[in-house]
């Protein structure tokens, strides 16, 4: 593959994965197509040398890998990627609907940190899983997408909003809920998805139980920029790094034990089932490696990559970085370092990183918090402090973090994904 492909499969994906369950199940095609085979967390796993696998949680969590190729590869230790598949957005309320003014509208809840200005005026479309009881008294969860504009956010007009430019603050409650058009009575939400649901041909369906729907924007994915040196799209945080994880682990050849777990819940804490500071790994880790010491003997052997995006110093806000730690997109992937543990990278985990960069040409940035500021966080501490795996913070460098249309580099993304792609390859990662 090379970086236009690369990119082009990219901006795909992301268009594809409108919410963590879509991203996992557009993975799991992939992983489908590549010869990776999906294990069910239910049964009982039979395990190849040198084979690929995968296992999902929750359908919003995936853990895939390659078995070493012999035995003695597990004492090499295991090379593990990690990233998350959640974004910050709007979830509708589970009793949602509202009629004001002849519009209808939908409750929402904000979910982790959203940047929440850029979600006025958009096209929104929605997605997510309903699950259903058909007329057999089954149960079952179904996957949607709306795909077309089926809501907007209006702003209040200047006009009637002076202050607009200079001190508006958003009312999570009262400025967001999305119209959906104009109805004579309120419509039943739960039957409006039923009719989607049969639209698209699940047929025999009884009722809607629940569901976990967020909106997103409609606006594709683009390459932007005179020489198209950017990636503009939503949710690159972190689907960016689940992406460069996948293709590098897929790139790689067999040898030592190669895993990429990618969880859901990290913009809101990572404590969940399926969330990084849940059992899902260890529990993993458990049945790869039963026997309790050979497990602490592999751990010690291994290296975690958590690959989240950086903050990269933006152009017209360059003092809110520190002077000599303002990562610039397309200068290659960026370490991320804090004193106070908020990442997880030591200076060995991080010259492992440096030293593989080195070994495909890749150029890499360092990021450090304004001493005067707090220090955002990631999965890294939490995998480390869980496991006690060696765990170095790394992620590409991007804009407008957590707003619903984010920009990164178009170069980085590749790179870090040949970085990662030789370090899953690389045997010997002792310092
Ligand atoms: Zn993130």
């Amino acid at each position: 593959m090379n970086k236009a492909v690369f990119n082009q499969a990219l901006l795909e994906f992301l268009d594809a994965s409108p919410t963590p369950f879509h991203a996992v199940r557009q993975m799991s095609d992939i992983l489908d197509r590549s010869g990776f085979q999906a294990l069910d967390e239910k049964a009982v796993w039979q395990l190849a040398p040198g084979s690929g696998y995968y296992t999902v949680r929750n359908g919003s969590s995936i853990i895939a890998w390659r078995q070493p190729i012999n035995y003695k590869g597990f004492s090499q230790g295991l090379r593990f990627t990690g990233a998350h598949t959640d974004s910050p957005c709007l979830k509708v309320k589970p009793q949602p609907e509202m009629l004001r003014q002849g519009y209808f509208q939908l409750g929402v809840e904000v979910y982790g940190g959203v940047l929440l200005n850029p979600w006025f005026d958009r096209d929104l479309s929605l997605a997510g899983r309903v699950t259903v009881r058909n007329t057999q008294g089954q149960l079952a969860s179904h996957l949607i997408n709306f795909k077309k504009p089926v809501a907007i956010i209006p702003s209040l007009a200047i006009h009637l909003d002076r202050e607009a430019n200079s001190a508006r603050s958003i009312n999570a409650q009262t400025f967001l809920p999305p119209i959906l058009g104009q109805l004579s009575s309120k419509a039943d939400f739960r039957a409006l998805l039923k009719q989607h649901l049969a639209d698209q041909g699940v047929d025999d369906l009884d009722t809607v139980l629940d569901y976990e729907l967020a909106f997103y924007d409609c606006h594709k994915a683009a390459l932007v920029g005179l020489n198209q040196e950017l990636i503009c799209s939503a949710r690159l945080d972190n689907l960016l790094s689940c992406f460069i994880g996948l293709q590098a682990l897929l790139a790689a050849d067999a040898g030592p034990g190669q895993v990429l777990i990618c969880n859901d819940h990290e913009e809101v804490g990572s404590a969940s089932a399926c969330g990084a500071q849940g059992p899902m790994l260890t529990q993993w880790l458990e049945r790869i490696l039963p026997t309790e010491v050979n497990r602490y003997e592999v751990l010690a052997n291994s290296l975690f990559v958590s690959a989240d995006n950086a903050h990269g110093v933006h152009p017209n806000f360059a003092e809110r970085h520190d002077d000599n730690h303002g990562p610039i997109l397309n200068k290659g992937p960026v370490i991320k370092m804090n004193a106070n543990q908020r990442y997880a990278s030591n200076s060995e985990t991080s010259a492992v990183f440096r030293h593989l960069a080195e070994q495909v040409g890749v150029s890499v940035q360092s990021f450090v918090v304004r001493s005067d500021q707090g220090c955002g966080s990631t999965i890294g501490p939490i995998i480390a402090t869980e496991t006690g795996i060696p765990t170095v913070d790394v992620g590409v460098p991007q804009f407008a973090m957590h707003s619903i249309r984010e920009t990164a580099g178009s170069d980085d993304a590749w790179c870090l994904a040949r970085v990662l792609q030789r370090f899953y390859q690389t045997r010997d990662l002792r310092v």
